[in-house]
Order: structure tokens, then sequence, then C-alpha cells
């Protein structure tokens, strides 16, 4: 699992450890912790690897006894992307093909983990795997990015098709839950943890923008089981969340689950990013293909989400941690 000490890659490598595999992490540590792993860290079929898939040799190694990788390890984060827009670049699309060049020397079969992003600005009433692509300006990073992840599809689907590699791509869709990181931008841990701290929730733009949270622990077994499946070699799959939501009606939702005294500000774009900044107005998966295949049905409610992640949030501050979501709007536009 590269990026196993991240958010999802956490969350799949205690799902594939509870199925008996054995597994190896591959992690830079970079946006990912050891403590994300802590609850597993001592497991005898869990080897953790310190590198860089930016490292053929790391990569090589690490996948020396592997027949299946998830290939998780990223840039992510719209806040992270738009400051390092070149680090972004060379570990999604370099570290990307190292990994895949890799697993067709083991061969090894592969999930590449991609990104809703890669629909860019489309709105259409639930995207499906072959909508259209609708991005901006490439010189914007935004869109480098979801560029780079569409580079990452086409080298995947380029190599099962010319050289045999068994690939399979899951775009996800917003994922939440436990351990996700308000510092790199995501809006739920930061909207959360304002909630909990009784400052003022900081929704961008007029909030009406929406999204479709899913919780991660329904998307993690489909991404099991999709890679598992023969017939999803060479397809991509959207995994997203059943309920469409605006970002204002989630910082309501939260305050309400929370019962907290947090009212809610309205920063603009160009505070919030640097100036230039677009939005995805609307992003609405259709899940269909996934659920044919592998039954994928978001079940969690937000409500069970919002409680987790704040129960998460609220362990890692009693534990001291560094982890803890960005403070507001002032400390937010500070760091940007
Ligand atoms: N957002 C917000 N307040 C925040 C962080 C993000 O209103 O503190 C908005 C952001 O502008 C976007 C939505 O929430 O419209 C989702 O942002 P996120 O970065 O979590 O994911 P993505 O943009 O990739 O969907």
């Amino acid at each position: 699992v590269t990026g196993g000490a991240g958010f999802v890659g956490s969350h799949l490598v205690e799902h594939l450890l509870s199925l008996g595999d054995e597994v190896v992490v591959l992690d830079d540590l970079s946006t990912g912790s050891t403590r994300n792993l802590a609850g597993v860290a001592d497991h005898p079929r869990l080897e953790m690897v310190h590198g860089s898939i930016l490292n053929p040799q790391t990569v090589r190694s690490a996948m020396v006894s592997c027949d299946r990788v998830f290939h998780l390890a990223a840039a992510v984060g719209v806040k992270l992307i738009v400051e390092q827009p070149l680090r972004g670049l060379r570990i999604n699309i370099h570290g990307t093909e190292n990994v895949l060049t890799a697993a067709i020397e083991r061969q090894a079969s592969v999930l590449l983990v991609s990104t809703s992003e890669v629909y860019g600005k489309n709105t259409a009433d639930r995207l499906r795997e072959d909508s259209d692509r609708v991005l901006g300006d490439p010189l914007l990073s935004r869109w480098t990015y979801a560029g780079a992840k569409g580079i990452d599809e086409a080298f995947a689907k380029a190599y099962c098709d010319q050289e045999g590699l068994d690939v399979s791509i899951v775009r996800l869709f917003n994922t939440v839950g436990p351990r996700q990181t308000g510092r790199y931008g995501m809006v739920f841990p930061n909207l959360v943890g304002q909630a909990l701290r009784g400052q003022p929730l900081t929704v961008f733009g007029d909030g009406l923008q929406t999204r479709c949270f899913s919780a991660v622990e329904d998307v993690v077994p489909a991404m099991e089981r999709i890679e598992r499946d023969p017939r999803a070699r060479g397809e991509a799959y959207n995994l997203g969340g059943a309920r469409e939501i605006s970002i204002l009606d989630l910082a309501r939702e939260i305050i309400r689950t929370l019962d907290s005294r947090s009212e809610i500000v309205l920063v603009p774009y160009e505070q919030a990013y640097a100036p230039g900044f677009e939005d995805m107005r609307r992003r609405v998966p259709d899940n269909t293909k996934a659920n044919g295949l592998v039954g994928y049905e978001p079940q969690t409610p937000l409500t069970t989400t919002i409680m987790r992640v704040a129960a998460d949030l609220l362990s890692r501050e009693r534990l001291g941690s560094d982890a803890m979501p960005l403070a507001g709007a002032g400390a937010f536009r500070g760091v940007v």
C-alpha cells in the first residue's frame, strides 16, 4: 500500500490485515503519519517502509514480495497543490509511473487510486466514468493537479493495453472520516474542528457549492473488492457519497450535530486561496458501475461521520497531537 500511513491508506491497511493479508506500507510520511497506523503498529503481518515513490529502487524493493499493489501515495489537498504545484506534479506523475513499472516487473496487480478532480468543472447531474472532463487554464495549479491525475490514469491504461499490466482505477469523491486532517484544506475536518472549538466555521464563496461526501469505511472495502475482481481490469470506477449537500448546509449540520455555539462566516475565495482560484460548483457521482461490480452502496449517514470525526479530533487533541485542523479564516489566510 503506497501512502499506507495516510488517511484512506491507513484504513485500507487495517482492512487488508483483517482479511488475513500480509501488508507492506510504503510512505514518505510527508502528509501521512505513523500515528495513523498506531492501532496495528505491532501487527506481525505488517511491514513499514519509509521512503518515496520518487525513488524507483525504493519502490522495487518495497514491492519485492507483493502480488497486489494499492497505489494511494500522492500529493493531496487543494491547498497543498496550490502552494506546491511542482511537488504535486513530480509525485503524481513520476511517482506513479515508478509504481506502475515496478508492478509490471513484479507481475503484481495494481489499484490506482484517482480522484473526482479529473472531471473538473463538469456539473452534470451524476458524473459517469465516461463523462467529459471540463478543465480550466493549465497554468492554474488546481487544473494542473486534475491534469496530473488524468495522466496517471492514461499511463495505467496504456501500461494495461500495451504491456499487460493488470490495473484498475477508482475515483474517490470527497472521502471523509477519522484521521483526515484539515491541514491541507479539506473542508470536513476543518469545519468539525472549528465547531468543536467554538470558532466560526469558514465557508468559502457563497457556500452553495455542493459535494457528495462518502465515508471511508464504505469506500475502503469496495476498493479491495474492485482490485480483486478480474472484470475491473483496465476500467475506472467512481466511489462517492449518495447525498448531495451544499457546504453551507454541511456547516449547519455540523453545528447542529455537535450542538456547537459557533457561527458561520463566508470567506471570499480570493482570501481563502490565491487570486484567480476556481472552485467546483458541484460534484455528484454516478456510483452505478461500482454498485454493479461489487455492490458498492454508501451506507453511513453524514451525522454518524460528523460524530466519528469529532471523536477522533478530540482524542488526538488529548494526545497532544499537532494534527488538529486549522484554527479559522485568519490562520488559513495567513498560510496561503
Ligand atoms: N471549503 C470551505 N471551507 C473550508 C475548506 C474548504 O468552504 O474551510 C470548501 C471548498 O472551497 C470547496 C469545498 O469546501 O468548495 C470542498 O473542499 P475540499 O478542499 O474539502 O475538497 P474539494 O474542493 O476537492 O472537493
